[in-house]
């Protein structure tokens, strides 16, 4: 894994961004790529009529959405996000078709390479899987347990490939003008812990389908049915092993749980199985006096790991992974299987999605701040940062009033939070200087090889922060992404210009529609710097205690609240929320609603409009709330569910809306429901 980015809470899950991970390829002339339509705000059509709103809102809001949009066969869940995401991706596609054919800039044949290499299927099945088999020799070389650290090394800063940790630069988390390197637990291939420790029939049936998958691609490779049998075996119980030493995700929210600074001595002491020393320097980090071990029991764990395990069985663990790494970009047979056992078995996907859309997405992780600043010139004008500005602004004096009013919490406190709300900062769009990609070597001749080249010009890029000032114009998302995300050492709130667009922002309706959109997005993010976690940082994002006692127990108690009525809703009988893992998101949900309500106010005041008025025979404040619960509108797949149960920190769509309506007593007021009512209950929570 490249950067570390523990602490960054986006507003949706990453893999609705472009970059979906294990994309994979196909040779399917029948999917020719044709022009999504452009998704719309406030649709009416959405609306179930026949659904009481104050029952149950989404489904009245979304209710039709939801009816006349099943999830297409390539996709494993479909919403709103995914309509525009879809579209984005489709503008950027055409973007790198025509510098893959016509390249007219040096920046156009960088990126047009590399989309024509990862389009090129012919070629991925002629290699077979050769990319891989200078890896394979490596690791075959191995004579030595004292040997693995140099090639994981190797792995890690020249290939996609995660083994055993994940190593990266980030912010000290007590100093954020540090940029210090660190170590943080990893080396699995499911999405979590669980999946490796929980005994259900469900989580049994995808390990016995995951040493399956094992098994087919080592075969391929050619090792025997017994040979790759035993492997499979060996590599599952070493992951299941690193998943016992593993902090559970939702404990992870806790900065305490990511941050033990030590020496390099220590490090030694706590891991002697794994020669640090030659890791360090097969990555080439520069030598300082001391690191970030995020979670020092998990290292412990890996060091038993390794004394435990056979030299075969951990090579064997490092062959798969080698290939796992890549395998979705290999050849057919390698293809079809990652696709079979990660997007059929795991996420319930019937199909393959199409090549041209994984590798427009592949373009945009590897090369995004290239072709982004071409698809920027044609797709964000730039009066839509000069609105999203004034936007910004009126959700930031709203938080601040909102600060003011809270009944719970002491003066002081509310000083420090006001500070802390001062030193925010933004940014929008994309970034006001371009990464330079001159180091990054391209060829169309071996798409795996470009996937090494990008891996390590990535691992470089980062690796050159360590010791240097912070960069506070940094992104950490591409500009077509639709998503945005708040940075707690940065204490930045980040909307990259893919989401400035309809169903979020959309300037030629009213705005309650706007302020539901995207002035919801906006105040989620800011709250974000004051959830579970992010309230634990100060305005200079270092973590530091700036709350009274009191305050910080009467916040918990709150906090509770919203743990217990997300714990209790279920996306699939008999599994649920995990309130814990979500509670950052929900509390930011919670707080975005309330302060985009209050900056609606102000501005309808401003302009001598009110709340009341009608617009397609709905009052302002009921287009609000209708226009905010659109965008969350969405289908999914009862296996991508129980896997967003385990791994996603936002709760599924259909609680993200009625979850934060039924604790905000203008919806209830907006829609005539009365206090028992579903969406209006009688203890509702409130943080923020
Ligand atoms: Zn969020």
């Amino acid at each position: 894994m490249r950067i570390v980015r523990s602490a960054f809470t986006l507003l949706l899950a990453a893999p609705l961004a472009l970059s979906a991970q294990h994309a994979l390829p196909f040779a399917d002339t029948s999917q020719a790529p044709t022009e999504p339509k452009a998704p719309h705000s406030f649709d009416l059509h959405a609306i179930d009529k026949t659904a009481d709103p104050c029952v149950d809102f989404y489904q009245f809001a979304c209710g039709n959405w939801r009816k006349d949009n099943p999830i297409p066969s390539d996709q494993s869940s479909w919403g709103r996000f995914h309509e525009l995401s879809e579209r984005n991706r489709y503008l950027l596609y055409l973007d790198l078709k025509r510098a893959a054919d016509s390249p007219k800039t040096p920046l156009q044949h960088k990126y047009g390479d590399f989309f024509a290499a990862c389009m090129d299927t012919d070629l991925a099945d002629k290699l077979g899987d050769k990319p891989v088999q200078p890896l394979f020799a490596r690791i075959d070389a191995i004579k030595d347990k004292k040997d693995i650290a140099a090639v994981a090394g190797y792995l890690d800063s020249s290939t996609p490939t995660g083994i055993f940790f994940r190593f990266g630069i980030e912010q000290d988390q007590k100093d954020s003008t540090k940029q210090i390197e660190a170590v943080h637990q990893g080396g699995l291939t499911l999405p979590d812990r669980d999946y490796y420790l929980q005994d259900d029939e469900h989580m049994q049936s995808i390990r016995a389908k995951y040493h399956d998958y094992i098994v087919t691609v080592l075969k391929l490779t050619g090792e025997s049915e017994d040979q790759a049998k035993s492997d499979a075996d060996h590599i599952l119980e070493i992951e299941t092993a690193l998943a016992k030493g593993a902090t559970p995700r939702r404990d992870l929210r806790n900065p305490e749980q990511r941050y033990h600074i030590m020496t390099f001595a220590e490090l030694d002491q706590l891991e002697p199985s794994f020669e640090w020393s030659a890791y360090f320097s097969g990555v080439n980090a520069p030598k300082v006096s001391d690191l970030n071990v995020g979670q020092p029991t998990f290292f412990k764990t890996e060091n038993q790991v390794i004394a435990d395990q056979s030299l075969d069985a951990l090579k064997a663990y490092l062959k798969f992974h080698a290939l796992n790494g890549v395998a979705a970009w290999l050849s057919q047979p390698y293809a079809d299987a990652s696709f079979d056992f990660f997007q059929k078995t795991l996420q319930g996907q019937a199909e393959q999605t199409a090549r041209w859309k994984r590798c427009t997405a592949a373009t945009d992780r590897a090369l995004g701040e290239a072709v982004g600043q071409d698809w920027v010139k044609e797709n964000f004008p730039p009066q839509a940062k000069q609105n999203m500005e004034q936007l910004v602004a009126a959700l930031k004096t709203a938080l601040g009033q909102d600060i003011q009013t809270l009944p719970w919490m002491s003066d002081d406190t509310k000083k420090q939070a006001e500070e802390k709300l001062a030193e925010f900062r933004q940014k929008i769009g994309y970034p006001d200087k371009w990464r330079d990609y001159s180091k990054f070597e391209v060829t169309r001749t071996n798409f795996v090889e470009d996937l090494d080249h990008s891996a390590a010009f990535q691992f470089d890029y980062d690796l050159n922060k360590v010791g240097k000032p912070v960069d506070e114009k940094e992104w950490g998302m591409t500009p077509p992404t639709v998503n945005a995300y708040y940075n707690p050492p940065m204490n930045d709130i980040n909307f990259p210009a893919g989401i400035l667009q309809p169903p979020f922002y959309d300037f030629s309706k009213d705005p309650a529609v706007n302020f539901g959109g995207i002035g919801v997005v906006i105040g989620h993010e800011m709250t974000h710097g004051f959830d579970d976690q992010g309230s634990k940082y100060d305005g200079h994002g270092n973590v530091r205690p700036w709350w009274t006692d009191a305050d910080r127990s009467a916040f918990q108690k709150r906090l509770d609240c919203e743990i217990d009525e997300y714990s209790s809703f279920q996306p699939v009988p008999g599994v649920n929320v995990d309130g814990k893992l979500t509670l950052g998101e929900n509390t930011a949900d919670n707080g975005g609603i309330r302060i985009a309500w209050q900056a609606l106010l102000a501005t309808l005041a401003q302009q001598g409009k009110s709340i009341n008025d009608k617009i397609d025979g709905y009052s302002e404040a009921q287009r609000y709330f209708i226009s905010f619960a659109q965008v969350w509108c969405e289908n999914r797949t009862e296996q991508a569910s129980r896997v967003a149960a385990k791994t996603d920190p936002h709760s599924p769509g259909m609680f993200r809306a009625n979850g934060t309506v039924r604790n905000f007593d203008e919806f209830g007021k907006a829609f005539g429901c009365h206090v028992g009512q579903p969406m209006m209950p009688e203890n509702a929570c409130r943080v923020w």
